[in-house]
């Protein structure tokens, strides 16, 4: 019988995780399952841009995964049974089913937080699914000229809807607000420009403005100032699905699955988990952020120690480092902040229409890298399960 692999999720995380595993392993010693909700991937990264209006291309999972031996089931993942190694999902016709694994690659991804703010689940917009970003773009397109938008959140998510909203819709009132700063882990010359941008596309900034309360037309501070809100977008962070929690796979207060360096489960050796959804130390005190930049290459350690583990072979290291944060400032602007290893802004900048094209690069990078999971890979090069080298027996993970 085959080894089955299961992976939940086909985000960057999930489909880069199972195309290097149909790259590494023999089809004839595995069978490799993707469980998505969704029939298309999705480029997260642009939900910014769908909100605002701009198409994005469709890029359906069948033709991603077509001719690479990975097994696409288009389902929403309902529960994880990870004593009885069982997923129990609802496929697209609403049928219920389980789906059984002798390893299983946990990438569901996340959500938007709500952080508990009252009226942040009812009346706010976010910009995290395709779903969310069209519900906000039919709303922006409703809004008389001069409504005030306010976008919650400082961080690059909060900076890349503002911009975006403003330059596409300049008739609009666009705020930023953020209890901290806005952009506060960029350096000082990064600020500066973000600084002439928001002047440039007259949006309005708010730092150390905490929201306690919003409803369908006010956002109300904890120091019960009263900001004009026709719209709230909320971007104050990123929160993962309940399912992880819901098992006996040890997560972190928020519901991340922790895993070690290989991106195997502490609690579980069958289970691996990668991306948003996963908890990893990053490669300075801080845990890996989440984003597309650790996604892949977390995807990428984890097909890599599985295929090792059921090879016989000793685990390799994916070096996972971050390089730059890019930061689109709407379609002609942008930030590329320069980083250290471990995330840290250095003086290093680029900005302007260089930086703008840069980013679309880096977006195209991550989709491309991701639309071809499996990049041909002739078949006496997967290694079998059938056939473990030497390392076998001296291999300690
Ligand atoms: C507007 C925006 C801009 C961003 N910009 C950047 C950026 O510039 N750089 C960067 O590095 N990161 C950026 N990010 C963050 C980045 O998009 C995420 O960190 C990244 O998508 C995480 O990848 P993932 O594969 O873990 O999860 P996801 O991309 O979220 O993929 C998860 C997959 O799981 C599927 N799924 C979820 N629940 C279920 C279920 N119950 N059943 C079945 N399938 C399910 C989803 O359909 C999806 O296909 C941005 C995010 C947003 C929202």
């Amino acid at each position: 019988m085959k080894h089955r692999i299961v992976v939940l999720g086909a985000g960057y995380a999930g489909a880069n995780a199972a195309g290097r595993l149909a790259r590494r392993l023999h089809p004839g010693d595995v069978e490799i399952t993707v469980v998505n909700a969704d029939p298309d991937f999705v480029e997260r990264v642009r939900m910014h841009q769908l909100a605002a209006g701009q198409q994005l291309a469709r890029r359906p999972l069948a033709g991603l995964f077509a001719d690479t031996g990975v097994a696409l089931r288009i389902a929403r993942v309902r529960s994880v049974d990870a004593d009885r190694k069982l997923v129990a999902v609802r496929d697209e016709h609403g049928v219920d089913l389980e789906i059984a694994y002798d390893t299983l690659v946990y990438a569901l991804g996340s959500t938007a937080a709500d952080n508990g703010v009252p009226g942040v689940a009812e009346y706010a917009h976010t910009v995290t699914d395709p779903a969310t970003a069209l519900r906000l773009r039919d709303r922006l397109a409703g809004l008389d000229r001069g409504a005030a938008v306010l976008v919650v959140g400082g961080g690059l998510t909060g900076i890349e809807a503002a911009t975006e909203i403003a330059e596409t819709r300049p008739d609009l009132a666009v705020t930023i607000a953020a209890r901290t700063g806005v952009g506060d882990r960029l350096s000082e010359k990064a600020r500066r420009h973000l600084n002439s941008v928001f002047d440039r596309l007259g949006v309005a900034v708010r730092p150390h403005t905490e929201i306690a309360r919003i409803d369908s037309t006010t956002a109300t501070t904890t120091d019960d100032r009263v900001v004009p809100a026709a719209v709230t977008v909320w971007t104050a962070g990123f929160a993962v699905h309940p399912i992880a929690a819901a098992t006996t796979v040890t997560v972190d207060p928020t519901g991340r699955i922790m895993v070690d360096r290989t991106m195997r489960s502490i609690s579980h050796p069958d289970v691996y988990a990668v991306g948003d959804a996963a908890l990893a130390d990053g490669p300075g005190t801080e845990p890996l952020r989440m984003s597309c930049a650790s996604g892949i290459p977390m995807a990428w350690q984890a097909a890599d120690s599985i295929a090792a583990r059921l090879t016989g072979r000793r685990v390799p290291r994916v070096p996972i480092f971050y390089a730059a944060q890019c930061i689109s400032l709407g379609r002609r602007d942008a930030l590329i902040q320069f980083v250290t290893p471990d995330d840290r802004a250095t003086n290093f900048l680029l900005k302007g229409r260089h930086a703008a094209r840069y980013k679309e690069l880096i977006c195209r990078g991550a989709a491309s890298i991701t639309a071809h999971p499996a990049a041909a890979a002739p078949i006496g090069h997967h290694r079998r399960l059938s056939d473990p080298t030497p390392e076998i027996l001296t291999a300690a993970s």
